[in-house]
This record gives structure tokens, C-alpha cells and sequence, in this order.
């Protein structure tokens, strides 16, 4: 039996924020190299974890050993002989994403890829992880439990274990026979939702309907939710997801659906996407970005679904999921950068693009998150009229790749549709590479449904604006808009409209409403210029919905299309 890497985090120092790492292990040979995760899985963009780190040591046995710094994240050292090695070293935690770390007074909630060292020689060894939290916190790791900690097959399974720490409310719930544990950190001002729990049960229960399967996750699944003033999203682990949502979103009418959502997206990721993985990431390279159009089917056909899983579980009904899929749409339609960068190519530049975003890059870019939903509505509705489902080719690529932990490509993908409908896998080779090539609304009305344009009902300016410090500063001027006529750029300052007074950005629409044609004073680099701006009657978003005229055929592939499954 191979030693196993063993790992401890003194939680104790909360109230400073930091995390005190150890980290023990006997080495395989002199050569010594280890490197900190420059990103976290399912979050695709350079976080440099190591930001955070400091007061790094080694020592062999009892002696010190020198250790040289290789790269930003990565170190080297030659051994004296294979004594035992331990590391240490100290992680600033003040950064509470899904996918960083944090820690106070109160709790801690640790992304492992931004915590446990990748030992070159000790990947595929076993993990033994032990926690030394302050009284009278809990520690919550969905790993297999021993008897002073927890054990981890490998490194992966690590670093895919988020930790959590501290006094939370802690629910069980039943999916298809397995219990899975529901972890609710921050009780919003209203309390959590009635039934939570049994919602929660319903919604992974219709996923697990959609994929054909029991959860395989199992017994050992652990669901995080994190309520907050402020946030929202989610990361997916193969044995739980943890998920960010804030109270205002959730006060509001549509809010325990989305929260409702937004779980049976991540649930679903426990096979789209952890377990049935883009070929690249078969292994993930934790030192640099991978590229994978694989993203686009991994989060796109996820986020399709999760508008449905709420129908699924019967908490919405089909003029609701339209609503929720009309708005998707609508994001895409709504997005210029959609006739500039294609499908596959969003997917492939995650890294710097997605998570890089400003509200000026929806003019040169689209989510692949948006447009993948998009997608695989066509692609459910051209397999709807071969008799099949997106449901069922996704059951096949699961089948026939999950298990089995192999990776899959586009080819994979054409191969699947292939059995059904040929032609559509030409046609989504297409859609994939061909920006803006989408058949949306030939897709819609073969539902019987329509797909329409709301005008504003303002003076369309086509500018996003923002209050900051008592200036009003442009942050996009939308390049399909009337202010791409004008002189505008982010960052220009607006002082007046046709001589008024600009105090507000809320009070643009108000001094824009009785003139067409509008001059606009503003400054750019501390100086001061004029411009003009006529308003039009623009697109405000668009809307899905029921077609009274549709016809038997219409209705007939509309009720199997909502089938979902
Ligand atoms: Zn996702």
C-alpha cells in the first residue's frame, strides 16, 4: 500500500483569516517539484491561488532544505536522501467565491484547489486530510471518513472536496434511495423556504429522471448553499456543489424557482461535465489553462436543462418555463457580440473572455452559457421531429463515456446525433463555428410558438451608465445602439443633455424624452468635449410566446417537446 500525502489545516487563526498548511509525505526520488493549482476545475480562467500564500518552508526529517521557486506557482528542491518531507505554509482566506477561500470568526469555506499542494510524484496517492477547527465548529468534507480526518483516493479527489467549517444547519434528503446532506450557511432575513429540503429532494430527483440513473454521487453527496447580502453561482464537485445566493434575489417572486434552478443545474454537473468530461480534461492539467469547445456542451446543455428541472419537479408549469426560456433567448438576442464570435470559439476562450467580462464585452462576445442553452433548444427540437430527445442523446453520451471515465470531443457529439438525425450534425457543425447562425426563430414557430421584439417605451440610447462618486461614467455603449453614432467610449464622464444638468444616470432617459436629437456634454481625460445622440425606439427584449394560429402539427411536436425527458 502506497503511503498516503497527509494534509493538515489549522483553521484555529479565523479571526486573522489565515489558514495554517501542512503537508506530509515520503518522496519517491531526490528530484523534488510541487506546484499550488494555478485554477480551480469548472471555473475556467487563471485565479493564481497563490496570491495568498506566504511564509512557505520544507524540511527533510528534521532539516531544513532549500527550496527554489520555479515559476509563479511552482517549486523544486534536491533532497539530501527520500527522508520524510514536510511542507508548510500560511493561505490569506478572504475571498468568498464558490471557488476561493474564506474564513472569520464565524465559518470557513475552502475551495481545495486553492489550498492543497500538487506533489508531482504523489498525484495519484492517497490523500489523508485532518482539520483543526476551532471549538465548537463542525467540519462538513464530502469525503469517505477515517478515524482522525478524511481520506481522498488522490489528489484529484482532494482538491474536488470543498471544506466547510463552522455551526451550520445541517438537513438530510433522500434522492432515488441515496441520502445526500443539504448545508444551509447564512439564514436570509425572511428564514430559508418552507420545505427546502423536500423541494431540493424533488428537483435531484428529476435529474436523475433526465439522465436515467440513480445519482452517482451515491450515499456521499453534500449540497452547500451559502445565502448572502450579495452573489450568485454555483461550482460542481463529483460529491457536492456548492452554491452562492443572495436574499434580495430571493425575496422576489421568481426567486425560489431560481434557487430551485440553480440547484438542479449543479446537480446535473455530478454528470455533465464532472464525470462525463470534455477530452481535455481527462486529466485536468492544474498548472495552466486548457482550452475545450467541450464547454459549451457542458454548460450550455446544463443550463437548457436546468430551466426545466423545475417543470420536471412540478413546481412551474409550461407558460413558466417559457418564461424562463424566453428570457434566455433573450440574453443571447440581446447581445451583439453574438455576430462576432461564435459558439466554439466562446467555449475555447473562457479563459480570457467569460471570466473576464465588462459590460462593454457583449459587443465582442457571447456566453457560451446563453448561447449553449440556446443551442441545445434547436438541437432538442430538430430531435423532437426525428422522434427522439436531447434527453436521450445525452443518456447515450453518458452511457457511453461516463462510467467509463473517457473524455469526449465534437466528434463524439456528431457521432450521437448522428444515430438519429444525420443531417442535424452538419447543421450543428454550423452552429458551432458560424457566429450568429442560430435558427432560432424557424426553431420557435415549428413549436407553434412565436418569438417576438418588445420596443422600449423610453428614447432608446443604447448607453450603460453607472453613479460613481457623485460622476455619471458611461460603462458600454452598445454597438448596435444609437450611441455608437455618437462620440461616447466607457469611461466618459456625462455632465449634461442639451444643456441640463446630468446628476443621475437614471435621469438620462428624463432628459433625453422630448428632443430626437440630443447634445451631450461630457468629459474624457479631464477635458472637456460635446457630442450628439438621437434616441430611437429600440428593441427593450424579446418575448416567447403561444402562437393562437399554431396548427395539429405544431401542437402535436410542442406536447413532446415539453416532455423534456
Ligand atoms: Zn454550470
Amino acid at each position: 500500500m502506497t503511503d498516503p500525502v497527509c494534509i493538515q489545516l489549522d483553521l484555529q487563526h479565523n479571526d486573522r483569516q489565515v489558514i495554517q498548511v501542512r503537508q506530509c509525505w515520503s518522496p519517491t526520488s531526490r528530484r523534488l517539484s510541487f506546484q499550488l493549482p494555478v485554477w480551480t476545475p469548472g471555473s475556467y480562467t487563471v485565479r493564481d491561488h497563490v496570491q495568498h500564500l506566504h511564509s512557505l518552508g520544507l524540511l527533510s526529517g528534521t532539516n531544513p532544505v532549500a527550496v527554489k521557486r520555479t515559476g509563479p506557482s511552482a517549486w523544486s528542491a534536491d533532497l539530501p536522501d527520500l527522508t520524510p518531507l514536510t511542507l508548510t505554509y500560511c493561505l490569506e482566506a478572504r475571498d468568498l467565491t464558490v471557488r476561493t477561500c474564506y474564513v472569520d470568526s464565524s465559518f470557513a469555506s475552502l475551495c481545495m484547489a486553492a489550498v492543497a499542494m500538487h506533489v508531482d510524484d504523489q498525484r495519484w496517492h492517497p490523500h489523508h486530510l485532518q482539520v483543526l477547527a476551532p471549538e465548537p465548529w463542525n467540519v462538513h468534507v464530502p469525503l469517505e471518513r477515517g478515524t482522525d480526518g478524511w481520506l481522498a483516493s488522490d489528489f484529484d479527489a482532494l482538491v474536488d472536496s470543498p471544506l466547510h467549517a463552522g455551526e451550520f444547519d445541517l438537513e438530510g434528503f433522500e434522492v432515488e434511495g441515496h441520502r445526500h446532506d443539504l448545508l444551509l450557511i447564512g439564514t436570509p432575513p425572511g428564514g430559508w423556504p418552507d420545505q427546502l429540503s423536500s423541494d431540493v429532494a424533488s428537483v435531484c430527483s428529476g435529474v436523475c429522471r433526465l439522465m436515467g440513473t440513480a445519482p452517482p454521487a451515491g450515499d456521499r453527496y453534500q449540497l452547500v448553499i451559502q445565502m448572502l447580502e450579495q452573489g450568485y453561482g454555483g461550482l460542481e464537485h463529483d460529491h457536492s456543489a456548492v452554491l452562492q445566493f443572495n436574499w434580495q434575489a430571493l425575496a422576489k417572486p421568481d426567486g425560489r424557482r431560481q434557487l430551485l434552478q440553480l440547484v438542479g443545474h449543479e446537480y446535473l454537473h455530478q454528470w455533465n461535465v464532472r464525470r462525463l468530461r470534455p477530452v481535455e480534461y481527462r486529466p485536468y492539467d492544474y498548472a495552466r489553462p486548457v482550452v475545450s469547445e467541450g464547454l459549451w456542451f457542458a454548460e450550455g446543455i446544463t443550463s437548457y436543462f436546468d430551466l426545466a428541472t423545475t417543470l420536471i419537479a412540478g413546481f412551474s408549469d409550461r407558460s413558466t418555463f417559457l418564461k424562463d426560456l424566453g428570457q434566455e433567448l433573450s440574453r443571447v438576442l440581446m447581445t451583439p457580440g453574438r455576430s462576432l464570435q461564435s459558439l466554439s470559439d466562446s467555449a475555447k476562450e473562457a479563459w480570457v473572455k467569460l471570466y473576464k467580462a465588462t459590460p462593454a464585452s457583449r459587443d465582442s462576445q457571447v456566453s457560451y452559457y446563453g448561447l449553449g442553452a440556446a443551442t441545445a433548444f434547436c438541437l432538442d427540437v430538430r430531435l423532437r421531429q426525428a422522434d427522439s430527445s436531447l434527453a436521450e442523446v445525452l443518456r447515450e453520451l453518458w452511457f457511453s463515456h461516463g462510467p467509463q471515465g473517457r473524455g469526449y470531443s465534437r466528434q463524439h457529439i456528431h457521432v450521437a446525433l448522428d444515430g438519429h438525425t444525420p443531417a442535424l450534425a452538419a447543421e450543428l457543425t454550423t452552429w458551432l463555428d458560424q457566429p450568429a447562425s442560430l435558427p432560432l426563430k424557424a426553431v420557435v414557430a415549428d413549436l407553434g410558438l412565436r418569438l417576438d421584439s418588445v420596443p422600449t417605451d423610453r428614447p432608446h440610447h443604447g448607453l450603460t451608465l453607472k453613479d460613481e462618486q457623485g460622476q455619471v461614467l458611461v460603462k458600454r455603449v452598445a454597438s448596435d445602439g444609437p450611441g455608437a453614432d455618437s462620440a461616447l467610449v466607457p469611461g466618459d464622464e456625462l455632465l449634461a443633455v442639451n444643456g441640463y444638468r446630468l446628476r443621475r444616470a437614471a435621469d438620462l432617459a428624463l432628459l433625453l424624452q422630448s428632443r430626437s436629437a440630443a447634445c451631450i456634454t461630457y468629459v474624457r481625460r479631464g477635458r472637456l468635449a460635446e457630442t450628439h445622440l438621437n434616441p430611437d425606439k429600440g428593441v427593450d427584449h424579446w418575448l416567447l410566446d403561444w402562437d393562437p394560429g399554431a396548427n395539429a402539427d405544431q401542437r402535436a411536436l410542442r406536447d413532446r417537446w415539453f416532455q423534456i425527458l
